[in-house]
């Protein structure tokens, strides 16, 4: 079974950290350079109100021209390199971010494509790709703007402290009481935010889940004419989305204005202090407006750490879910010493298989299942709904782990062998296809990579596809898919007969559409089957009279086992299910082709 690991919260950050330090480490370089351009920028910045202090008094109190044009050539140096600075280090930061959530994307990629399908049955198709795209995001904003807004608030901060130290210990000190003020409500209201920023998100999840549900079920919300019950269902979860954003809004609004009503009021008994200094003539004009530049920043600076507190935070959760999608180990995958599996004969063997599948262990699907298939046989499955077919020919590839009893290919066990080598051998036709979005050459080519233009056309020839494609003004090049030409079923899956000649794999599964298609394409279809499974060990779970008269054998499930085993003559003589299922499935195409025969 697969693990969708938990993690507590300790080991969660514990273990973000290190996705962040494992990620970060291959550009420290970088980040260093980045920090000595923060490091020289901020303290420039910090110098900024000393020279702007320095050109009022030589204004004011010195009164001296010459002073005051240096002053000026002074502060005109010092914004231009802080300007030089800054860029070196956001565009170094921001670079940073970029490769860190890529690289991030990619491992993550490649990590999910390589779960089990159990793991992409019991998840939400919507929630991983959310995980790549957002939280990834959430991720490259920590490593640009956050962090170095952090550490430009930290250097700006303590540096301003330091320097007001040194200009006037006793405003200093003064300045500072209203710091308690501004942490113990930034703690408050920076809690509170947070909690209902994770509501938000949630709301707004459940939101984007009833989006992907509807748009990808279009035709049966509209078949029922359900478009208003999903209005609603929709408006539901986005207007308490926005009940909580409102509750949000407001204490963001207290804690502003709480926020700006404490710094003026420091302000103004700071200037009220220092206007009685310089009465006493103990502090000049200009050092009073540099005093209050640097109360300023420094009051920027701790009050913007609320904020940033909060990305922070949401950084970890993100950190905390990508984390926990890494560490979910497949359980199909390559043993520790898997076996090469380089060319095979398609021999197939199940024996005493018994399988369940995870989310209901106390069923068994497949109970004491026994077949031995030579190496071209076309084995053809029938049985009730239910009974187990498809359950069966996944095991076939590996999709899935038995409980007990063994799978062999060629006398390997499919669990000893490389997963990629066994299903290089096994090609799959299933009922529906599904056709990615690119050129029809695109899709044929999906069966062997290498494949050239003749060797796509010769598959497509084989597969009675040729002639249709051709006839599109773009031929091979017609894109199909979401944006392009829709094919009809019997085209699509001829595509994936092509596709699955391409391959040339030795055992074959298919798994025939249910739905009937005319006659002349059901013809063209047939015929590029009988193509296909030529030399190839076939299973094929049957809905077509002419399938299970054509195969070497015929197995009849029910509940899971096999009752019922031979060919169409043996078992009909026996009278028994299959004989049962070939009344109810069979026999009216069987009136029918005698009847087209006749006619
Ligand atoms: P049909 O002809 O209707 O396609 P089938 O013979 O192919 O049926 P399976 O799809 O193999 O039957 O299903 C066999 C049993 O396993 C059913 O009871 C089904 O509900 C159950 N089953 C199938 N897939 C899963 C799954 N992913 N998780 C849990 N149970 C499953």
């Amino acid at each position: 079974m697969d693990e969708a690991k938990k993690l507590t919260k300790a080991e969660g950050t514990r273990l973000a950290l290190r996705l962040f330090a494992n990620y970060g480490k291959p550009y420290l370089r970088w980040f260093l350079l980045a920090m000595l351009c923060l490091l020289v920028a901020s303290s420039f910045a910090l110098a900024f109100p000393f020279f702007i202090g320095r050109l009022l008094d030589s204004a004011f109190k010195n009164r001296n021209a010459h002073e005051l044009n240096q002053t000026l050539g002074f502060l005109v140096g010092v914004l231009g390199l802080q300007a030089v600075f800054s860029f070196g280090r956001a565009y170094l930061l921001n670079a940073i971010g970029e490769r860190i959530v890529t690289d991030l994307r990619k491992d993550l990629y490649r990590h999910l494509i390589g779960q089990s399908v159990t793991f992409f049955a019991n998840r939400r198709v919507g929630e991983l790709t959310s995980r790549i795209a957002s939280d990834a995001t959430i991720i490259q904003g920590a490593c640009t703007l956050s962090l170095a807004e952090a550490l430009r608030h930290l250097m700006v901060s303590s540096g301003g402290i330091i320097v007001m130290f040194l200009t006037n210990t006793r405003l200093t000190l003064l300045m500072l009481g209203i710091v308690p003020f501004l942490v113990l409500s930034a703690a408050f209201f920076g809690r509170r935010i947070r909690g209902i920023s994770t509501r938000i998100q949630d709301r707004l999840a459940d939101a984007t889940s009833v989006l992907d549900e509807t748009f990808s079920g279009i035709r049966t919300v509209q078949s029922f004419a359900r478009e208003e019950h999903e209005i609603g269902r929709y408006s539901q979860f986005v207007e308490a989305a926005q009940r909580e954003a409102l509750k949000r809004a407001l204490a963001r609004g207290l804690f502003n204005a709480f926020i700006v009503f404490v710094m003026f009021s420091g302000v103004v008994v700071l200037l009220w202090y220092s206007g009685h200094q310089v009465l006493e003539g103990r502090l000049s004009a200009g050092q009073l407006m540099a005093f209050m530049l640097y109360t300023m920043a420094v009051g920027t600076a701790v009050a913007s750490f609320t904020e940033l507190y909060g990305e922070f935070n949401q950084t970890l959760g993100a950190s905390q879910r990508i984390v926990e999608l890494f560490a979910t180990r497949s359980e199909i995958a390559d043993p520790p010493q898997a076996k090469s599996l380089v060319s095979i004969q398609g021999r197939v063997e199940f024996r005493n298989v018994v399988f369940s599948y995870a989310e209901r262990p106390e069923i068994k699907v497949l109970d004491g299942v026994n077949i031995l298939a030579q190496p071209g046989e076309v084995i053809a499955l029938v049985g009730p709904s239910g009974a187990g077919k498809s359950t069966l020919i996944s095991l076939i590839p590996r999709f899935y782990d038995i409980q007990a009893g063994t799978i062999l290919v060629d006398g390997c066990d499919v669990r000893e062998v490389k997963l990629t080598d066994l299903r290089e051998h096994v090609g799959i036709v299933p009922q529906e296809t599904l056709l990615f979005g690119g050129t029809i050459k695109d899709n044929i080519r999906y069966g062997r990579l290498a494949a050239t233009q003749a060797e796509i056309e010769q598959a497509a020839q084989a597969a009675n596809a040729h002639e249709f494609v051709t006839k599109f003004p773009h031929g091979y090049e017609t894109v199909i898919g979401e944006r392009g030409v829709k094919l009809s079923g019997g085209q699509r899956q001829r595509i994936a007969i092509a596709r699955a000649l391409l391959k040339n794999p030795k055992i074959l599964i298919l798994d025939e559409a249910t739905s009937s298609l005319d006659s002349e394409s059901e013809k063209l279809v047939q015929e590029a089957l009988d193509t296909l499974m030529e030399g190839r060990t076939t299973f094929v779970i049957a809905h077509r009279l002419s399938t299970v008269r054509r195969a070497n054998r015929i197995l009849v499930l029910q509940d899971g086992t096999i009752v019922e085993s031979g060919t169409h003559d043996e078992l009909m003589e026996l009278e028994g299910l299959y004989r049962k299922l070939y009344d109810l499935q069979f026999r009216d195409e069987a009136v029918l082709t005698e009847l087209g025969t006749e006619g």
